[in-house]
This record gives C-alpha cells, sequence and structure tokens, in this order.
C-alpha cells in the first residue's frame, strides 16, 4: 500500500482511511470522472521539488540539471521546468521542437544527445543556439562541423565518450558498455579533441556521458566520472579546457516504494560526483529523467472485468500496452492500487489490457487488493516513459494527461479522438 507520511516518495495517498486515493489535494476518482479513463496525472510539485534536491545537493558546485526531455516530454512539463531554471537534454529534433515550444527562452539551456542527428536536425539546433551537442561518433563530429560552417555559427560540440563501466540494471537500459552503440570509445578521445583543436567552427566545449538508466548506485556514477575528470586534466595539459563535464542520467528510482528516499539517493550521487569531479572547476551538467518525473506520475484505469480461467483470475483493466510499455517491454514492475478501497482481502491476480498480445500484462500473479468491475486502480510510478512511449495500437486513441498544482488540476492534453487519429491517413 502507499505510505502515506510526508516523506512519500510519491504524492499519491488516501487522506482518510474511507477517502480515494489523491494526488496532492485532488481526488483521482473525480478526474477520472471529469476527463475519463484511462488517464495520466502528473504531480507538478513533485517534480519540481525532485529538481530542488538536485540543486541543494549540488549547491556548492556550478551545475544545470538538463531534463531529459523523453521521460515525459509533454509541453506543460518541459515548462513547469523551464520556469524553475531547468536545462534540458534532447535526443530528436522532435524534442528540441518541444522546448522551443514550451519554452523557447530555454534554448540556450539545452544539450542534444543521440546515436543519428540528421542534417536537418542538426541546422535546427545551430540556428536555435543550443548549449551543446553532444556528439557521439568522429564521422558525426564531421557531419556538424560541415553543417556549422554551412550556417556560419560556431558550435559547441561535447564528446559523449562510452568510459566503459558496467552498470547493473536491464540489459535494455544500460549504455556504458564497449560493446553498445552509444559513445566514443574513452581511449580515442583525446585524439580527436586534438585533431579539432583551433578548427574554425567546432568550439571544445565538454564532455559527456551516460552510462544507463534506472541505477540504484552511485559508484558507477563515480567510476564513470573519475575517467572523464582524468580526460579532462589530459587535455587541460595539452591547452584544451573544457567548460563542461555532463554526467548524463540514469538515477533510478525504487519502483517498490516502501522506505525509499530520494533526497538521500540524490545526495549520495552529489557526492559521488563531486569527489570523482576534484580539480574542475567548469560547470557539471546532469541529466536525469526518470528521477524528475517517474514518481510524479500515475495512470489512472478503469476495471472492465474480473475474470476467472481455471485457476487464474484476470483483472482487465481500460488500460493497455499502448499506454504503458514498460512491464511488457522491461518486465518492470509498477505498484497497483485501488482508488476506493473496499472490505477484504487482497487475491492473486494478473492484471490485463484488453489488447490483443500475451504480453499486454501489467501485473503477473499479484496480490491486489480487491477491485469489481467499475472500480478505479491506478498504477503507480507511471510518469516516465509512461504517455512518452505509448502508441495507438490496435487504434486506442492515447490517453489524458492532467497536471496538480497544490489544490488545482489542469487538463494537459486532451484525449485523441478518432479524427485525430486517422487524420494523416489516405485511401
Ligand atoms: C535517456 C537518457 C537520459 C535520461 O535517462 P534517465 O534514466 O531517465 O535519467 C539522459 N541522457 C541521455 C543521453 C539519455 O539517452
Amino acid at each position: 500500500m502507499t505510505a502515506e507520511s510526508a516523506s512519500s516518495p510519491r504524492p499519491f495517498h488516501y487522506p482518510q482511511p474511507g477517502s480515494a486515493l489523491h494526488c496532492g489535494k485532488v481526488s483521482l476518482d473525480a478526474l477520472a470522472r471529469r476527463h475519463g479513463t484511462p488517464l495520466y496525472v502528473y504531480s507538478a510539485d513533485q517534480i519540481v521539488e525532485r529538481l530542488r534536491m538536485f540543486d541543494e545537493a549540488l549547491a556548492g558546485r556550478d551545475h544545470l540539471v538538463c531534463y531529459a526531455v523523453k521521460a515525459n516530454s509533454a509541453l506543460a512539463i518541459v515548462k513547469l521546468l523551464a520556469d524553475k531554471g531547468a536545462g534540458f537534454d534532447i535526443v530528436s529534433g522532435g524534442e528540441l521542437e518541444r522546448v522551443l515550444a514550451a519554452a523557447p527562452e530555454a534554448a540556450g539551456r539545452v544539450v542534444f544527445s543521440g546515436v543519428g542527428k540528421t542534417a536537418a536536425e542538426i541546422d535546427r539546433a545551430l540556428t536555435a543556439d543550443i548549449l551543446e551537442f553532444n556528439v557521439e561518433s568522429e564521422a558525426e563530429l564531421e557531419l556538424l562541423a560541415a553543417r556549422a560552417k554551412k550556417l556560419k555559427r560556431k558550435t559547441r560540440f561535447a564528446l559523449r565518450v562510452n568510459p566503459d563501466v558496467f552498470a547493473e540494471t536491464h540489459p535494455y537500459i544500460s549504455t556504458g558498455l564497449r560493446e553498445h552503440k552509444f559513445g566514443i570509445d574513452i581511449r580515442r578521445a583525446l585524439a580527436i579533441y586534438r585533431s579539432v583543436a583551433g578548427h574554425r567552427w567546432l568550439e571544445p566545449h565538454g564532455v559527456s556521458v551516460h552510462i544507463g538508466s534506472q541505477i540504484r548506485s552511485a559508484d558507477p556514477f563515480g567510476a564513470a566520472l573519475e575517467r572523464l575528470n582524468k580526460l579532462v586534466r589530459q587535455l587541460r595539459r595539452e591547452g584544451i579546457a573544457l567548460k563542461s563535464v555532463d554526467a548524463g542520467g540514469g538515477l533510478g528510482i525504487d519502483y517498490h516504494g516502501g522506505a525509499f528516499d530520494a533526497a538521500a539517493r540524490v545526495r549520495e550521487y552529489a557526492v559521488a560526483i563531486d569527489r570523482a569531479l576534484e580539480g574542475f572547476e567548469g560547470r557539471l551538467l546532469l541529466e536525469p529523467g526518470r528521477f524528475l518525473v517517474a514518481q510524479a506520475g500515475a495512470l489512472v484505469a478503469r476495471v472492465l472485468q474480473v475474470k476467472r480461467n481455471g485457476s487464474k483470475t484476470f483483472v482487465i483493466t481500460d488500460a493497455a500496452m499502448n499506454d504503458l510499455i514498460r512491464p511488457a517491454l522491461y518486465q518492470a514492475y509498477h505498484e497497483i492500487v485501488p482508488v476506493k478501497r473496499r472490505a477484504g482481502r487482497p487475491r492473486t491476480v494478473d492484471v490485463v489490457g484488453p489488447v490483443c498480445e500475451t504480453g499486454d500484462f501489467f501485473a503477473r500473479d499479484r496480490k491486489l487488493a480487491p477491485v469489481e468491475p467499475g472500480d478505479l486502480v491506478a498504477l503507480l510510478d507511471a510518469g516516465a516513459y509512461g504517455m512518452a512511449q505509448s502508441s495507438n495500437y490496435n487504434t486506442r486513441l492515447r490517453p489524458a494527461e492532467v497536471l496538480v498544482e497544490g489544490g488545482k488540476a489542469r487538463l494537459i492534453r486532451r484525449r485523441e479522438t478518432m479524427a485525430d487519429l486517422l487524420a494523416p491517413e489516405m485511401l
């Protein structure tokens, strides 16, 4: 059951034993009645609080938190974070357009990562005068130089290096080993910086790393940054003074909830990074995604049916894998709680959606509080890589999204309509 104390890692709670689950001061039951289901609900207050944790833990060091837009790219969330001074880590031209649409004043706080940037995307980012391109290969550096020359804009770049550190996480979201497609072998980096020293259109601005996602120990971050710092020192001896070190994202949360102390985790992470960067006086960039938004969000769904097949019980909800694919894609765990609690003992059930795939499940053999058809359930910790990875598979309309700020809830994305879905098609 969700913790209800002030130190809870989640904004979702039951104010009284008999009341519905709330996000802050707003009842999820009321939101579901107003906006329908499936519905994503996010707490703006928690997102801002998480951002502040980084700022507090790194108060002694020049730093900029560049929120990884891909975790949740809702315009309203981009705007919320921009207003609090955050920068952004983007991995596509589309994400750049989101930042420019929501917070054009934040363009100078954007870092552009990703292994396959097109010339058109680079041009757009050059014109927007973003903070830094995180370059992932020598070929990309050549392309960047060519575009910069063409547009006559000097461009700030960082090499995204691959530090060859192992981060224990799901294999699909581990990225810091030499066998992965990401980054440039750190042993090659020195030679590449040297090769463009004094280049007319390329300014070596920083060095970056991103070792993976959902990493719950500070150790691999420290190890990676020690290697980066060593490279920075070597470069400095050669007269190449980098202004930024980008530690990437990847800080994990505890999906099993419990006693997770978010502030303590950020402090531990900050200490590891700070120690590894001893002697570096430039600016530290961070690219957290999940850590800022995951626990701020829940996916609210209605129970359509409770179906028994032999010894198994299936709770079928109106949300499905197209709305939240993490369980199917990464075997991810999401705690599921009823919005209104009923008396009775928990039952072991599978919670599934209506999509025609056996992989369409949210939980298997899970002890779930009793629910009946028509009840609402909330899938917790769904604020990151939920809506952002949603699709229209099975011609399902994607959920609406609501942002809760204090006692107020605001629709930030209306539910899709069939007209939205069919618009691009031709007969
Ligand atoms: C995905 C990604 C992030 C964010 O990762 P989280 O695990 O959500 O913090 C940051 N930087 C880069 C380059 C990424 O690809």
